[in-house]
């Protein structure tokens, strides 16, 4: 599940709520990015 940052205000945004406006339930701003979930790769030395 992807989830949006606010740029503004810093708040993480649920997709299901820009469905229907892309824009800041928080504070309004339409300057949003997508958040990657932060994957840890462990890698194994051989
Ligand atoms: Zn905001």
């Amino acid at each position: 599940m992807s989830e949006y940052k606010c740029l503004n205000c810093g708040r993480v945004i649920e997709k299901e709520d820009i469905l229907r406006r892309v824009r800041c339930v928080y504070c309004g701003s339409k300057i949003l990015f997508k958040e990657k979930p932060t994957i840890v790769k462990k890698l194994k030395a051989r």
